[in-house]
């Protein structure tokens, strides 16, 4: 299989020439295609299996498809990971995805001057990356509006009810559109993961490397 294969559009297999990515891994192979298509997707993998372009890849795709301006405030994909860490590392890969595209990338984490980030985000953002918890500060403070959200990505979901995040989740499903494509990652599918699943993705294509 190759990148064209599945379908991605004739930017991003330039973005992944210039990136060196010349095969897709085994989840990319199988997820690709079920996120062009539209299809929820729940994913059973660990870091290290290039989940973040199985998800980020084909987010891009749809985002170039239709282009349009988000809002102020306004948020049009959404990726929740547990750790200020991950979110740099997943906005690090989002950032070389989006290149020669005029999509932004947003980050919000904790750790990091509140201000600068209600700044930023008061001109919206297409794609933005953040911890639960900074999150919600921002949507307390009504520096982001996540009403437009067409994709919702839970990045190491396990990994985020560990660290408490349950109600922090709930909370952020009910702000993002209703009418959106849901992906959930997990590394290990406890009963709390399989029940968020039940409640968030809609008909999801179950995918596992
Ligand atoms: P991830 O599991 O998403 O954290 O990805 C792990 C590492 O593999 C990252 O450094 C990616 O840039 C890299 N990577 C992901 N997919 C590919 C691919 N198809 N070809 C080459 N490198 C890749």
């Amino acid at each position: 299989t190759t990148f064209s294969d599945l379908g991605l559009n004739k930017t991003l297999l330039k973005t992944l020439d210039r990136n060196k990515f010349e095969t897709p891994t085994p989840i990319q192979a199988e997820a690709i295609p079920h996120v062009l298509g539209g299809r929820d997707v729940l994913g059973l993998a660990q870091t290290g299996t290039g989940k973040t372009a199985a998800f980020g890849l084909p987010l891009v795709h749809q985002l170039i498809a239709r282009p349009e301006k988000p809002a102020p405030k306004a948020v049009h994909a959404l990726v929740l990971a547990p750790t200020r860490e991950l979110v740099n590392q997943i906005a690090v890969n989002m950032r070389s995805f989006v290149w020669n595209t005029p999509l932004k990338i947003g980050v919000a984490i904790g750790g990091a001057s509140i201000n600068a980030q209600v700044h930023r985000l008061s001109r919206g953002t297409d794609i933005l990356v953040a911890t639960p918890g900074r999150l919600l500060d921002l949507v307390e403070r009504r520096a982001v509006d996540l009403s437009a959200a067409k994709f919702l990505v839970l990045d190491e979901a396990d990994q985020m009810l560990d660290l408490g995040f349950i109600h922090a989740l709930r909370r952020i499903a009910k702000l993002v559109g209703q009418e959106r494509q849901t992906m959930l990652f997990s590394a290990t599918m406890p009963k709390l993961i399989a029940e968020l699943s039940e409640e968030y993705l809609t008909d999801p294509v179950r995918v596992e490397v």
